[in-house]
């Protein structure tokens, strides 16, 4: 795969990066690994300063990092700015708590261990890999850039090969904010290069999000390396709505669930799984809703739907959604492919779906649902948990009962009560099952890549 920008929306080459060489990459290896040498010995409060700069540095230039996202992958500009206004007030979130998020505690009653004091303390590892999706090519990225920077790790970004100007742009906005030279470096490379940039020694753990196949290899890299990997992986997130919801709100969440970033984001609401009572209403409304999204330019502000990032991905959808049809599912809207230039997929509602169908195992990374109907609670539960993803996860429900039951049975890494899921800074984020390893995120998302020293003193 070329590392180029196609623009979606025209499939225009807009421009077209050559890949760094063995000895380019080596270079820029050690370049991060000396910025982690300096940057173990900075304070909290000096990262953090230069991490507010980097914060406003970006904030400052939303409108034109909005519009490369939007020419690189798709998404509207509407979104695009959104993505980079939340990835500025995470930096700046983890500029305000890194400090106490890392705070070791000490250990109670220490004269048993015949000490004086003993205590533990966070310390930060060296230089990460972060390999990187083009769904949200600046969110993904500070998600993990942020905390880690400010425990006072480098990192190393393999961006997704469609998506080369973010990564060049993040490349050096931490260094333009104030923080050593080499504290973030973008390696133009292939995904078959990732392997020696996991096992070079001076890189000593890995960050993926994205698809299965890639976090089960470079986990296992990391693994026959014995260095630590946090995997943010697909989803085929369940969107329950019991009877006593409140429908129209609910519908009108679902529709932004299931196609915002033109439907491509792993916590979309893929799977709409709704009792008996409802189903008819819900599924005429949702139609009707999903239906009249307007699908057009992203650039253009009116627009709800973009195309899709790539001619492969809507290949993949389309393909996904025939297999349904062919073996009997019933559309309600959309289900065919728009012709014209850009990599247009329409607002899809599907229902009818049986296990033998590919859409009712696989995820589909498009504005494409599908609408399941559930006898009642536990029925809903096992439509719900019948996957092999648990990364986030809906329910619509007035009724506290059903409410709890409904948290305590879903396998996933999030339940959102009455609401959509959506990754904020304060929150952990990450999945159970095929969703992946580890959290992202608030305090337990800066604590994956730091390591706790135990102190024991006489
Ligand atoms: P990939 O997983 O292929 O790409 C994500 C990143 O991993 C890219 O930087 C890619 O590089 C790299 N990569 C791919 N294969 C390997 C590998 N074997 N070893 C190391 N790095 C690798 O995602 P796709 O873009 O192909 O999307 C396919 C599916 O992935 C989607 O349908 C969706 O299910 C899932 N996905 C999930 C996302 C999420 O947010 N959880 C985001 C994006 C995709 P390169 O681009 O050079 O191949």
């Amino acid at each position: 795969m070329a590392i180029a920008t196609v623009n979606p929306a025209t499939g225009v080459l807009e421009r077209e990066f050559a890949a760094h060489t063995d000895l380019e990459v080596d270079v820029r290896i050690g370049e991060a690994h000396d910025a982690f040498l300096r940057l173990r010995r900075t304070t909290f409060s000096q990262r953090a300063s230069w991490m507010h700069a980097a914060a406003d540095l970006l904030q400052s230039e939303v409108d034109g990092v909005a519009h490369m996202l939007t020419t690189e992958m798709g998404k509207t500009l509407v979104q695009a700015r959104s993505e980079v206004s939340k990835s500025a007030n995470t930096m700046r979130f983890y500029a305000e708590n890194a400090e106490v998020f890392l705070t070791g505690r000490y250990i109670d009653e220490p004269g048993r261990m015949n000490a004086s004091t003993a205590y533990t303390r966070y310390e930060p590892i060296g230089t990460v890999l972060a390999v990187m999706p083009w769904n949200y090519p600046i969110w993904q990225v500070i998600r993990f850039a942020a905390p880690a920077f400010m425990a006072g790790n480098s990192g190393l970004l393999k961006h997704a090969s469609n998506v080369p100007q973010a990564a060049i742009y993040l490349d050096s906005l931490f260094e333009r904010g104030g923080f050593p030279s080499g504290t973030f470096r973008a390696l133009l490379i292939p995904a078959a290069k990732v392997e020696d940039v996991i096992r070079d020694p001076r890189v000593v753990a890995a960050s993926l999000t994205g698809s299965e196949p890639a976090g089960r290899s470079v986990a296992a890299i990391a693994g026959s390396e014995v260095k630590p990997v946090v995997l943010e992986l697909g989803g085929s997130d369940p969107f329950i709505v019991m009877p006593s919801a409140d429908l129209d709100r609910a519908v009108a969440t679902a529709v932004v669930s299931r196609t915002s970033n033109n439907g491509q984001a792993c916590i979309n609401a893929k799977r709409f799984i709704v009792h008996d009572a409802i189903y008819d209403d819900f599924v005429a409304r949702f139609t009707v809703a999903m239906a009249a999204l307007r699908i057009g330019d992203p650039l253009d502000e009116s627009t709800d739907i973009g195309p899709l990032a790539t001619s492969s991905g809507r290949d993949e959808l389309a393909e996904l959604v025939d297999d349904a049809i062919a073996a009997g599912a019933l559309v309600t809207t959309g289900g065919f492919l728009i012709g014209g230039i850009g990599w247009y997929y329409p607002p899809t509602v599907i229902t009818g779906i049986t296990s033998k169908m590919r859409l009712y195992r696989e995820e589909a990374f498009g504005p494409v649902a599908t609408i399941f109907k559930a006898q009642d609670v536990e029925d809903a539960l096992r439509i719900a948990n019948d996957t092999s993803f648990g990364l986030s996860s809906a329910i619509w429900t007035a009724d506290s009962d059903e409410e709890a039951q409904l948290i305590e049975g879903l396998v996933a890494g999030a339940v959102f009560v009455n609401g959509m899921s959506i990754s904020y800074p304060e929150l952990p984020f990450g999945g159970t099952k095929d969703s992946g390893i580890g959290r992202e995120l608030s305090m337990e998302g800066i604590r994956e890549f730091v390591t706790l020293k135990s102190v024991w003193r006489a």
